[in-house]
């Protein structure tokens, strides 16, 4: 009895395949979408050495692409070997290979281009009298035409003969985008190289050469500046700089997360990981962070040739360089901000969009009073800022000449002087730029958790006895966890031990923590003791357990504090580090300008 197999494929011989195929075949890795043309000959440009590269897009990349660049060009004699596969300029050997400089390298981008759209080649080379131009869709001859020197290269009806590939493109204006993305990330690499980009013949960007910083500033926006903290470090043979952003500013999407190495725009598992790690401490949950890294090594350090889109890189020694990056980006993170408030109000006077809203930490969220709304209204909105910037300085309103002159020490005191609290929640401040809002009860975690680990660090978390042990119903598992991680607790400052079956005692709390809800702090723990599950995992999560004692300190909001508390307060936040975001990524505190109070009462318009 034979079961109802279908029959076996009729086999056909093995053939070598036409060179047209391969190219089409290889065109699948290199070519995903008109992006990926703009950005490999955006390489192309670089790699000759352009100061100028102007971009033209039809349907978003799919009827046209045009580049234009003013780069060293193709001498005449050359043009036709550009859109050959495995041709290049740029390598002739092995040793090269290892130690590429340039974008490009594999010779196969214009070829694989050429496979599946129309190409067309003008390039004037240095020193020629004039261009020419190739155009293999109308005969193959050469033909003279005019140009400065530079080379345009013309991409038409991209996957007009795989129309299979052609039915993944999306909407017109999601492939423009796209491609915009892809300008946008040789912008960044190359501030000094001019770049304009028309879409339908509508100009869309316009860069100047400019400084990294007026580049970051053109491409992303202003707010990336404001929102984001300089890092510059050397580590051995690694320079890494860039910005990394503030975690109040991150967001739900990792859309503002850039790495270049050595130039070339990667998505590298390696600086992913690092950056997590780094931000592990002040984001909560799975926020985005913001973060523009520039990665310089040695060549030889790193392997660009392991993917045909050159977007991954392999290096050399990653365990290096993930520590130097994770230890950079977490002292950027670390720098305490508070001091540059009076010098420029910049990185906090205008809260990202993105923020969270602000949270009252009582159980029941109270209804905002109209005031507290008003300022929600322009935390949140961010418009105020907008027409801000483009505000021409004007003069000081009455109110500056009135206002007392703040204290002398301002300097020394950035976050100024307190002058009350209101709903018991937040602190008022008067700084040298204007108002200070501190959020009471996160800044005050934010000093007891950083202590707490200052502490813990020293190996011993100061404990305070409880005049009365303050006992509380436990399940089996938590009186296990007490007993089995008894000697972890005590490190951390805390004492818990076993009244009868079901029932669990707290002896001694965290000195900072002294006045909380012993029997709460201590569930927390315990909960998060038994999610970490054996003892000896729980090293890792010592940041994580920390800040879960921080969250039961007894400073919580609704608590009346007189104006030396309330002084001491800011001072201990100007001492502490990462001040400005509590444990969860919130801010503590913000910055309103007198120029956005006055905005707020619509004065001097
Ligand atoms: P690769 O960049 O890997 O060398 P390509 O297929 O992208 O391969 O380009 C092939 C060759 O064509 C390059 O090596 C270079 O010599 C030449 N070329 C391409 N684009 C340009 C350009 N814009 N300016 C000068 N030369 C170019
Ligand atoms: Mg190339």
């Amino acid at each position: 009895m034979t079961a109802a197999l279908s029959p076996l494929p009729a086999r056909r011989p093995i053939r070598e395949l036409p060179d047209t195929l391969i190219s089409q075949i290889a065109a699948g890795e290199v070519v995903e979408r008109p992006a990926s043309v703009v950005r490999e000959l955006l390489d192309n440009a670089l790699d000759a050495g352009a100061r100028r590269i102007e971009v033209r897009l039809v349907a978003g990349g799919v009827r046209l692409i045009s580049i234009a660049d003013d780069g060293c060009g193709i001498p005449q004699d050359d043009l036709p070997r550009a859109l050959l596969r495995h041709a290049t300029s740029k390598i002739t050997s092995l040793d090269d290979l290892q130690a590429v400089e340039t974008m490009g390298f594999r010779g196969e981008a214009l070829a694989a281009i050429a496979s599946v759209a129309e190409v067309e080649l003008t390039s004037r080379a240095t020193g020629s009298a004039h261009a020419w131009r190739l155009a293999p869709a109308e005969g193959s001859a050469l033909q003279p035409a005019a140009r400065e020197t530079g080379t345009t290269v013309q991409v038409r009806e991209l996957f007009f003969k795989v129309p299979a590939r052609r039915r993944f493109l999306k909407s017109a204006a999601t492939e423009q985008a796209h491609c915009l993305d892809a300008v946008r990330r040789h912008a960044l690499a190359r501030p000094k190289v001019a770049f304009e980009v028309w879409a339908d013949g509508r100009a869309i960007a316009h860069w100047p050469a400019a400084d990294l910083q007026q580049r970051i500033a053109d491409v992303l926006g202003h707010e990336f500046l404001d929102e984001s903290l300089p890092l510059d470090v050397r580590a051995g043979p690694l320079h890494i700089s860039g910005r990394v952003g503030l975690p109040s500013a991150a967001r739900a999407r990792g859309d503002r997360q850039f790495a270049w190495v050595n130039g070339r725009f990667v998505r590298e598992r390696t600086i992913q990981h690092a950056m997590r790690a780094a931000y592990a401490d002040v984001l909560h949950g799975q926020r985005q962070p913001a973060w523009l890294l520039r990665l310089e090594l040695d060549s030889a350090l790193v392997d660009a040739n392991v993917h045909p889109a050159k977007t991954e890189v392999r290096f050399r020694d990653s365990a290096a360089v993930h520590q130097a990056l994770q230890s950079a980006a977490e002292r950027a993170l670390a720098a305490p901000r508070a001091a540059h408030a009076t010098e420029t109000a910049a990185p906090t006077d205008a809260p990202p969009a993105h923020r969270a809203p602000i949270r009252y930490p009582h159980a029941e969220e109270r209804p905002p009073s109209a005031a507290i709304a008003e300022l929600r209204a322009l935390w949140g909105a961010g418009g105020a800022r907008e027409t801000e910037e483009r505000e021409e300085p004007r003069p000081a309103p009455a109110f500056h000449e009135e206002a007392t002159p703040p204290p002398e020490s301002d300097t020394h005191q950035p976050l100024g002087r307190a002058i009350g609290q209101i709903h018991d929640a937040f602190i008022l401040a008067e700084n040298r730029t204007g108002l200070v809002i501190v959020d009471m009860h996160a800044a005050h975690e934010r000093i007891v958790y950083e202590r707490l680990k200052a502490q813990y660090e020293q190996r011993r978390i100061a404990s305070q006895a409880l005049l009365v042990a303050v006992s509380f119903a436990a399940s089996g598992q938590e009186a296990a966890c007490a007993e089995e991680c008894a000697e972890l607790l005590e490190s951390l400052g805390l004492r818990i031990s076993q009244l009868a079956p079901g029932q669990l005692a707290v002896r001694a709390v965290p000195a900072l923590l002294a006045g909380c809800d012993a029997a709460a702090l201590a569930r927390a723990v315990l909960a998060e003791l038994a999610a970490h599950g054996e003892s000896r995992h729980i090293e890792r999560a010592q940041n994580e357990l920390l800040a879960t004692l921080a969250c039961h300190t007894a400073v919580r909001a609704g608590k009346r504090l007189t104006l030396p508390e309330m002084d001491a307060l800011l001072r201990q936040m100007e001492a502490c580090e990462r001040a400005d975001q509590c444990n969860h990524g919130r801010p503590t505190w913000r910055q309103l300008s007198m120029k956005e109070l006055d905005a707020l009462f619509w004065r001097g318009r």
